[in-house]
């Protein structure tokens, strides 16, 4: 009898599952669960429909004769509520069950919601879902100023979008700094100065304590007291791993479902993959979860061919970021805020908008990198990816430099058709 494949989730982690368990496996019955309406779409893609840059019909990275042309069924609307792991059956909310033989759990992340006195009283917006995109740019429209409550990597990604669209904003963010989990002090305070020369309103080290209707408007009330009013409010404080199905206990969870180095968590025939795994670190003993794009195709490809019977071992997760905002590019990679014994190795301190910085480990060995400048720079990140990916020393590189990249000399190295 074919193997009966169940994936939750229609996002990377579900997507690349689907493709991993097809190099092994070409008759198993693929179904996919998923809470949303239609294909799959990109949700990195989500600001640039926000910002007017994109149609809807762009964001969609599948059709739906795509499921059937691999094999596999769409469930669409169908929330997930529990697993009964003994009884290998997924519960539905609408009451239906779903058998399977391997179940991939793929439920990626969930926002945060901050404590703030009021939130539930007045029209705010986050940026996760296709349909929190479509909220946000109605909202965009009929708005001229906004307040962006978390100056992390989703709430920059909203900012730049209402910038766009010309709103007047005012970003407030805990940290002394912006994109605190992806920069280091020195390119955050380049950032900051970045942002600011636009003409954004930025109180880092400031929290929002509450949130009022004001007529139309909202009243913004920070910690220290002060008070401002703006026609939308956007909330960015963060996400965590989705794991409401398994909240009954069916697998282990941490902070994420704990899996091993095949994706698989501690009922062998459920794995987990994307935003909601835990997994090992490749740079230390860690666990750890790296909620991205990549980690999640990655992830999801390997879980795929091991619930199709291969043996695949996930390396463990690194941590990369690169994005262009306010007219700047960052790269962020692997331990980019040096630990002890670390060593740094600083190649531009920030000069004409320059900042790029290599930490070592003390052996010598590459693990990590922050880029700030201009779009010519960013791909010697991915050089130094790959060789921290393949644990190169840092005398490895001629002259003790990374190779530098320019848009020109990557552009002649692309063969052509
Ligand atoms: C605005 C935005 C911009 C981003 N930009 C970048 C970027 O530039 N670079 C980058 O690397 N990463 C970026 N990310 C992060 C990246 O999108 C995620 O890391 C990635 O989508 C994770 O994929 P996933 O498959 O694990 O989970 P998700 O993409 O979160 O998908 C989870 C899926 O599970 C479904 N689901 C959840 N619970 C249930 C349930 N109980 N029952 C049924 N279905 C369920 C959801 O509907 C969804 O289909 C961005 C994210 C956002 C929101």
């Amino acid at each position: 009898m074919p193997t009966r494949y169940v994936l939750i989730g229609n996002s990377a982690a579900a997507l690349e599952a689907i493709r991993g368990i097809r190099k092994h496996d070409r008759e198993g019955a693929i179904t996919v669960i998923n809470r949303e309406e239609g294909p799959a779409y990109s949700r990195v893609a989500l600001p640039y429909y926000v910002a007017g840059e994109m149609t809807l019909n762009d964001l969609l990275i599948r059709q739906r004769p795509d499921y059937g042309s691999l094999g596999a069924s769409l469930v669409e609307k169908e929330n997930v509520t529990a697993i009964d792991a003994a009884g290998k059956k997924v519960m539905l909310a609408s009451g239906k069950k779903v058998e399977f033989d391997k179940l991939l759990i793929g439920t990626g992340s969930e926002t945060i919601k901050p404590p703030i006195q009021g939130l539930d009283q007045v029209p705010h917006h986050y940026l996760w879902t296709l349909d929190d995109a479509i909220g946000m740019k109605k909202a965009a429209e009929k708005a001229q100023t906004a307040v962006v409550i978390g100056g992390g990597f989703i709430g920059m990604l909203a900012a730049e979008a209402l910038r766009k669209l010309k709103i007047k904003l005012t970003i407030v963010e805990m940290a002394p700094i912006l994109l605190p989990q992806l920069l280091d002090e020195g390119a955050g305070k380049l950032f900051l100065q970045a942002v600011r020369d636009e003409g954004v309103t930025v109180r880092t080290d400031a929290l929002v304590s509450a949130l009022a209707k004001k007529g139309d408007a909202i009243e913004v009330t920070l910690k220290d007291g002060t008070t401002f009013t703006v026609d939308m409010a956007v909330v960015a404080t963060g996400v965590k791993p989705h794991v409401q199905c398994v909240s009954n206990g069916a697998v282990t969870v941490n902070k994420g479902i704990v899996v091993n180095e095949y994706l698989a968590s501690n009922h062998p025939d459920i794995y987990a993959a994307g935003d909601v795994a835990e997994t090992k670190d490749f740079l230390s003993a860690d666990r750890s979860i790296y909620a991205i794009w990549p980690t999640a195709v990655e992830q999801g490809r390997a879980a795929g061919a091991n619930m199709a019977g291969a043996k695949q071992v996930y390396p463990g997760g690194l941590g990369m970021n690169v994005v262009e905002l306010f007219n700047v590019t960052l790269a962020q990679l692997g331990r980019f805020r040096e630990g002890a014994g670390d060593d740094v190795k600083m190649l531009n301190q920030g000069g004409d908008g320059l900042y790029r910085k290599v930490v070592v480990d003390k052996n010598g060995t590459l693990v990590g990198a922050v880029y700030l400048g201009n779009e010519n720079g960013a791909a010697e990140m991915g050089v130094i990816h790959s060789a921290i990916k393949r644990r190169e020393k840092w005398q490895g590189f001629q002259d003790g430099r990374p190779p530098v990249f320019t848009y020109a000399s990557v552009m002649h190295r692309v063969p052509r058709y």
